[in-house]
């Protein structure tokens, strides 16, 4: 049977209809090889059943899935480093189908019952380097397998960090060779299905503001409402602002607790649901440093790390720029404004909880829990990178209850003078989380950790020797951590 009986269709944004989206033709590939499938994944939409062969035709060849409409381009616009650009658009991908998220077979019977009679997720299978598309502009529609690669090594990475992040479902590696200027060309390529709560974009409301279409807006608005905030009340546009500011405030400061630069953060790359997706050039922190930037070519730093929450804040000014163009009300803009401005507190409250969750400790209040950021922040500034970034969360994590495994562990002579002190007195504060969670083989072991030399090392492998072995160990290992900290 190609599909499980738990797959739910629920093809929502071809209802929008033509002005949305384009109808477009995956690339017809030759010879395709699975490289990677995520299991896990597809058994929270019911694909997991899929053979081998099926996966590549559904995954490579884009045979729609049942109930699904085929593939179509999205439309939308964005601010790229801040500059307008109206010639986006799914260039190089396409939405390949939404389905419902169903319960997992890991989870308890009586689980499966209660959250079959709520509203699950619907989820989006969206691809990348599945061909051309109107909207490709000069390019070639293609993903580089190094392009895939990476993209599947960052999402395992920030998922087992606790940031909301798609999920990569799929990475097939195709017949063909291309040419880049940032890899030594012609160079392997892939296709990647990755699997993300929506695809609308901050810019896809641009795109109906660029128009002046408040007709397009409101539909959108209606549309993001229903089916990913639908806590919020039809035609308020403060209301639709809050949660998405909300969302993306939540984003920003899990990705600094990650330790995370994402490196693109153009309004085509945020997501109406918070949600992280799409990872070019990203990188994780080696140590402290406000400045680190991940591409090559963010000259200025814009999307630096410590600059992300305020590259988010100007994106999501823009979004309500958008929502600014609806209604009639007096009071909108400074209603719309209000929310905007929610942003900051939202953001500091966001990123309290983040630390607790890295660092496994339980909430004891505002100023304590802030305490504890600011000490966590100025030890990792003071240990620099002897310390590094990761390796503290992974030392302390749970507080007191490892003290011992932190201090008689390989970075214990770091651990004294004024700033870990400091920490140590806020840490200790602080209860333990679920201390069980320590038992995990993962805390033994050395802090799992995704710099760019290992990074370019799993590559290397796959490139000089197809090996693809220290890939699937990388992930087996991220995977123990993620199970470990949940
Ligand atoms: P990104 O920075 O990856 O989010 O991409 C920005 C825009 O460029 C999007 O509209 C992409 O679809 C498009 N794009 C990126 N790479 C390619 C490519 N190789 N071919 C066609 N379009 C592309
Ligand atoms: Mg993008």
């Amino acid at each position: 049977m190609p599909v499980s009986d738990t797959y739910r269709p629920d093809p929502r944004f071809a209802l929008l209809g033509p002005e949305f989206g384009d109808a477009v033709a995956p690339a017809p590939f030759g010879e395709l090889k699975l490289r990677f499938r995520n299991d896990r994944a597809a058994a929270t939409v019911g694909l997991d059943a899929l053979g081998d062969a099926e996966w590549i035709d559904h995954f490579g060849r884009f045979s729609p899935l049942p109930g699904q409409p085929g593939p179509i381009a999205m439309r939308y616009h964005g601010h790229q480093f801040r500059n307008y650009n109206p010639d986006l658009g799914d260039g190089r991908g396409f939405l390949a189908a939404q389905i419902r998220e169903t319960p997992t077979r890991a989870q308890a019977p009586s689980d499966r019952v209660a959250s079959d009679s709520a509203q699950e997720r619907l989820l989006d299978l969206g691809t990348k380097g599945s061909g051309t598309t109107p909207w490709s502009r000069g390019g070639d529609g293609r993903l580089t397998l190094k392009g895939g690669v990476r993209e599947v090594l960052a999402a395992a990475m920030l998922e087992a960090r606790g940031v909301p992040t798609s999920r990569a479902l799929s990475l097939i590696e195709t017949d063909e060779h291309l040419e880049r200027h940032d890899e030594p060309s012609p160079t392997r390529a892939a296709v990647l299905v990755r699997l993300s709560h929506s695809h609308i974009r901050l810019g896809t409301f641009q795109r109906a503001a660029f128009h002046r279409r408040t007709d397009q807006i409101e539909v959108l608005m209606e549309h993001v409402r229903t089916l990913y905030h639908p806590e919020v009340t039809a035609g308020e546009a403060a209301d639709l602002l809050r949660a998405v500011v909300a969302a993306n405030a939540r984003l920003a400061a899990a990705w600094v607790a990650a330790g995370f630069v994402h490196g693109v953060l153009n309004t085509d790359n945020l997501n109406v649901t918070g949600e992280s997706f799409d990872y070019g050039p990203w990188r994780f922190l080696p140590a402290y440093d406000p400045a680190f930037t991940a591409a090559y070519f963010d000259q200025t730093g814009l999307y630096a790390f410590a600059r992300q929450p305020e590259a988010v804040f100007w994106n999501l000014t823009q979004f309500a720029g958008c929502l600014k163009l609806v209604g009639d009300a007096p009071d909108r803009v400074q209603a719309l404004t209000d929310a905007l401005n929610g942003f900051g507190p939202a953001y500091i409250a966001e990123l309290r909880a983040a630390f607790l969750r890295r660092l496994g400790v339980r909430s004891l209040g505002e100023a304590a829990d802030q305490r504890l950021v600011d000490t966590t922040l100025s030890l990792l500034r003071d240990g620099g990178e002897a310390l590094g970034w990761e390796p503290l969360f992974h030392d302390w994590f749970g507080g007191f209850a490892s003290s011992a495994r932190a201090l008689g562990g390989p970075r214990g002579r770091l651990y004294q003078g004024e700033a870990f002190d400091a920490f140590r007195f806020s840490l200790f504060e602080h209860e333990p989380d679920r201390p069980e969670r320590l038992e995990a083989a993962v805390f033994a072991a050395p802090p799992e950790d995704m710099l760019i030399d290992e990074v370019e090392a799993i590559w290397s492998a796959i490139d000089t020797a197809d090996d693809w072995s220290p890939f699937h160990k990388k992930l087996a290992r991220i995977d123990a951590v993620r199970r470990a900290l949940a």
